[in-house]
């Protein structure tokens, strides 16, 4: 039977965004937004006309074709405009719609180095966020705004974008219809190279994928051989994730749709900060670690107040362990309780630690220099390079 977009929508990221809709914090910036769109329309199109040029079915028949084809797949309602903007870097948005109307928007490199086929994958990956109405998350604003957002959001946030991009990613490969050139596309977004460059194996991008899980099924077993953490980790989860899909009766094989959930989140465990619940001494040093770190950082930035302490002790209470909540004490302990992780833990599981802080950081309005400092020194303890923070902080996302 012909799956429509509802049925082939990540699980895990319709429950997330279920549950963030209703989160207090995102209501009330999705009020904000509101208030400002009743003032006016934001001018997306107004934008897009004066700094992009509009790909009109004229100019390009061909694309005009494939965007027909995603929006029959994937049943999108509204009129769609494409657009295209100068950049080396391989990137396409979909915009929250204005005035009734959608917007894609490619970036010139890719729409030159991609094939058709693999052009399609990221119309479809692009327009899948619009149906499964993500935009309606506001993470951008929640995460690089003014306050900092409560440990707990930010970290659910981070989760429930890998499970979004999971089901856009779903919606790609459900028009595009061909797994090698959606593994290609993502292996190009990922690595900036087009195959003129490099032979794309999708056996190796894929086993880098189980060199991972290996690792992580033995924690304490030395340091992984790669650093998977540092260096866009996130795409060959992705093409895994695709695999498990493309076995799946919701694309045309046998394996059942809730197997293949299970085999998602087996994957994408990988990334979630599982030291939050797990009962080990290596967890606990973690999330220690993680208290104090936190602490240190958003003191470092403006002083911290009573409400966030207060927040942050509600968050880590429910971990099962206490602190006497005083400041200075706690941001003295911070290099020790590093030391303590990296005598504990392996390399990827302090580099986890290290990521979750950089995340936090990052959520009130970018990482400030006094927080850089703090960051700094855990990576020092942990002997991971300080360029792991760049590369959390100034993360490449693949696709927006
Ligand atoms: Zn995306």
């Amino acid at each position: 039977m012909h799956k429509n977009a509802a049925d082939i929508r990540c699980d895990n990221d319709l429950a997330l965004y279920n549950k963030l809709k209703e989160n207090r914090d995102v209501k009330r910036v999705n009020e904000q937004i509101a208030r400002h769109e009743a003032e006016g329309p934001s001018g997306i199109r107004r934008n897009l006309l004066s700094t992009s040029v509009r790909l009109t079915k004229g100019m390009s028949p061909e694309i005009a074709k494939m965007a027909d084809e995603c929006i029959e797949m994937l049943g999108v309602e509204l009129p769609l405009e494409l657009y295209v903007y100068s950049s080396p870097q391989f990137n396409a948005a979909c915009f929250k719609p204005e005035d009734e109307r959608l917007y894609v928007m490619f970036s010139s490199s890719l729409l030159e180095g991609f094939t058709s086929q693999e052009l399609k994958f990221v119309m479809g990956h692009e327009l899948g966020h619009h149906v499964y109405d993500h935009h309606a998350v506001p993470v951008g604003y929640l995460l690089r705004g003014k306050q900092r957002p409560d440990p707990e959001l930010a970290l659910e946030l981070f989760a429930w974008s890998r499970y979004a991009e999971i089901s856009a990613d779903r919606a790609g490969a459900h028009c595009a219809q061909d797994m090698d050139a959606v593994a290609r596309s993502l292996f190009k977004l990922s690595s900036g190279l087009t195959s003129k460059v490099v032979e794309f194996s999708l056996d190796d991008f894929v086993a880098q994928v189980d060199d991972m899980q290996t690792v992580d099924q033995e924690p304490g077993q030395g340091a992984p051989q790669s650093d998977w953490f540092s260096t866009h980790p996130f795409s060959p989860l992705r093409v895994k994730a695709l695999k498990l899909f493309e076995r799946s009766e919701l694309y045309g094989g046998k394996g059942s749709k809730d197997d293949l959930e299970i085999g998602v989140q087996s994957v994408l465990s990988l990334m979630e900060p599982s030291y939050l619940e797990a009962r080990t001494d290596t967890a606990e040093a973690m999330r220690r670690l993680l208290f104090a770190g936190l602490i240190a950082v958003a003191d470092a930035a403006d002083g911290i107040s009573a409400e966030e302490l207060e927040i942050f002790g509600k968050f880590f209470g429910k971990y099962a362990f206490s602190d006497k909540l005083d400041i200075e004490k706690i941001k003295q302990t911070v290099a020790r309780r590093a030391a303590e992780v990296k005598n504990k833990a392996s390399q990827t599981q302090g580099m986890q630690v290290l990521h979750d802080m950089c995340i936090m950081a990052q959520a009130d309005g970018g990482v400030r220099a006094s927080e850089r400092v703090v960051l700094e020194e855990v990576a020092k303890v942990l002997g991971v390079p300080s360029s792991f923070i760049c590369q959390v902080v100034d993360a490449d996302k693949d696709l927006d």
